[in-house]
């Protein structure tokens, strides 16, 4: 049986992203095969494409998707036949068919439409390890965060403001500050105009920690923005990956702390997957949370889905629609 999907058979700009025919995987011990209904678009994809992440290749790319099971693999017990579920933690899922092990599959709650399921997992997580995990905020923390018109930036937004905290971040357009500030945040200004806000907002103290999905052009800004004993949680690199840096700069900060997380590390157990997907489906479901899905491009045009998200043109989520 064929299907279609997307195939790069060597590193390089959104040109290499093809639309080809391939064969239909078949589940193995522990798999399922998921017949996918929307494949969220991440900027991971765009590292792996790139060359900047190292990849076996023909590479198919894709982490995040939703779906229905449509066949089972030897020993899969806890899923059926026609199943409804979304992963943040698959593999080769720009395609039609996408083979995954069950266990990293969440069930979506019957409130949730297929295609926003698809929008969540990845980012969801990712922006409830950030805050609940890689640094844990507490109520009236003051946090700096950047892109807050952005796939997490939207969502760490709201679950900042869930968490009573006062939020900070930037966007570079009006369209994007007024999505920003719509999420909930405090205080949306431009990038440059940073350095001032968070001498105003904290008394000159600093803000108790910075979440970085920028990276290169922002990494100096971050750890000044920090107070006595503050967090960087420097978590991607959308304009470039930071440079090698002397320690000494955290001692002369004030004795900071820098960590660089990854969310296949916050996801460790069945136990700690289902209490990330459970919290943020739930939100959603309840309404506490609202997902922005602003684009959804037919997975044959991949590579333009690519070309905006790199180009800095989206906001929220973008799906690619197999
Ligand atoms: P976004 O939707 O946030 O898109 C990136 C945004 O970054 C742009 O829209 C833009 O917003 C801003 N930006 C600033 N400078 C640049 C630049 N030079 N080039 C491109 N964009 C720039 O993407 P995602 O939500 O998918 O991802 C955000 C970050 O989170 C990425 O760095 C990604 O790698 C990281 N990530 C990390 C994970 C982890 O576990 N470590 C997991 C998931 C994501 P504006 O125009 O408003 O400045």
């Amino acid at each position: 049986m064929k299907q279609f999907q997307i195939q790069v058979a060597q590193a390089g700009g959104p040109e290499v992203l093809e639309y080809v025919e391939a064969d239909i995987p078949t589940p193995g011990e522990g798999q399922v095969l998921v017949q996918v209904a929307a494949a969220g678009l991440n900027f991971i994809e765009t590292y792996q494409r790139s060359g900047v992440y190292e990849v076996d290749y023909p590479f198919t790319p894709g982490t995040e998707f939703s779906g229905t099971v449509t066949e089972l693999g030897p020993g899969v017990k806890h899923l059926k036949v026609g199943d409804r579920v979304a992963t943040a933690e698959a593999t080769r899922s720009y395609s039609q068919y996408a083979v995954v092990d069950a266990e990293l599959l969440g069930k979506v709650p019957d409130s949730i439409d297929l295609r926003l399921a698809g929008a969540l997992p990845l980012q969801g997580c990712t922006a409830h390890y950030l805050t609940h995990s890689s640094y844990m905020v507490r109520s009236k923390d003051v946090i700096l965060t950047y892109a807050g018109a952005g796939g997490v930036g939207l969502l760490l937004t709201q679950m900042l403001k869930l968490m009573g905290a006062t939020v900070i971040t930037t966007a570079s357009t009006q369209e994007k500050k007024d999505l920003a500030k719509a999420a909930g945040a405090d205080y949306v200004v431009d990038y440059d105009q940073v350095p001032q806000t968070v001498k105003d907002v904290t008394g000159g103290a600093g803000v108790n920690a910075v979440y970085d999905g920028i990276g290169k052009d922002t990494f100096e800004m971050s750890l000044n923005a920090l107070k006595r004993r503050g967090t960087l949680v420097l978590f991607g690199g959308a304009s470039g990956q930071v440079p090698p840096f002397d320690l000494q700069r955290l001692n002369a900060g004030g004795s900071l702390t820098v960590t660089r997380p990854n969310l296949a590390d916050f996801m460790t157990t069945p136990q700690e997957r289902g209490w990330r997907l459970g919290d943020v489906f739930g939100w959603v479901a309840e309404g506490k949370i609202d997902v922005r899905i602003a684009a959804e491009y037919p997975l044959a045009e991949a590579g333009e889905a690519h070309r905006a998200l790199e180009a800095r043109e989206t906001t929220g989520k973008v799906l690619l629609i197999p």
